[in-house]
């Protein structure tokens, strides 16, 4: 008799387990997003600032989401990271989110070639007061994060976000491999892609170059993979090292 109630009882767990729980992951609709939102970011009123302004610009969808920001802050926190790159800054968000989790020595080098953009980006970081911690280099990225590992800069790196013209994804996912120290992390983004990834009807360049993106990096040993899909797809690597 004991053990008969004592099945039923975990029959019951088990199916409440079940209920509770996904074995993908969750799409999110307009209310559970705003949730997700209201119960969790934490933003700023400097970062609310320029996300508004930054809404009004034509080009406002390379904004990325406010949780996104918050996620890449956490990560640089957890990693303890002090030197990082950042390739394409547009108006500035995700670097004023990480400048504001390294510690007070911590620099970003952030490339970009758009002086328009960049000079609200400038403003909102000096306001932050995390203008000193990024070191902008208006320059194409290709070429600068090239000149650092000309330079003997390779392996000194602990965090690198990408977020430029896809057409160049590898390249810069190559150069900032080179420049991180193992263990060090490349955040990637778009990689979803608003879903274009997948629609075969698309074969704009950009959209090409996403897909042989994400292809090459699924078996690319040199890293640790995870795509987060957080605003439009966060591919996470990290490298690995002697021993991995
Ligand atoms: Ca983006």
């Amino acid at each position: 008799m004991r053990a008969w109630k004592f099945e039923l009882i975990f029959l019951y767990h088990i199916r409440d387990v079940n209920f509770c729980m996904s074995t993908r992951t969750l799409a999110l609709d307009d209310d559970l997003y705003r949730y997700m939102v209201d119960v969790s970011v934490r933003e700023t009123p400097i970062q609310r600032r320029l996300r508004e302004e930054t809404a009004k610009l034509e080009m406002a969808r390379m904004q990325i989401a406010p949780e996104q920001g918050q996620f890449m802050a956490l990560l640089v926190s957890l990693m303890g990271a002090r030197n990082t790159l950042e390739v394409g800054v547009f108006t500035g968000y995700s670097a004023l989110c990480v400048a504001e989790a390294l510690p007070h020595d911590g620099r970003i080098i952030a490339c970009d070639v758009s002086e328009e953009w960049t000079s609200i980006a400038r403003r909102y970081w000096k306001k932050a007061g995390v203008d000193g911690k990024i070191d902008l280099k208006l320059a194409p990225a290709a070429e600068y994060l090239a000149s650092l590992i000309k330079n003997g800069k390779e392996g000194q790196f602990d965090f690198a976000f990408i977020d430029a013209d896809k057409e160049n994804y590898a390249t810069y996912f190559d150069c900032c491999l080179e420049l991180l120290r193992p263990g060090g992390l490349i955040a990637v983004d778009n990689t979803l892609w608003s879903g274009r990834v997948i629609d075969s009807a698309d074969q704009s360049n950009d959209t090409k170059a996403v897909r042989a993106f994400n292809e090459a990096l699924r078996n690319d040993s040199r890293v640790r993979l995870s795509l987060v899909p957080i605003g439009d797809g966060l591919t996470l690597a990290l490298k690995l090292g002697v021993g991995r």
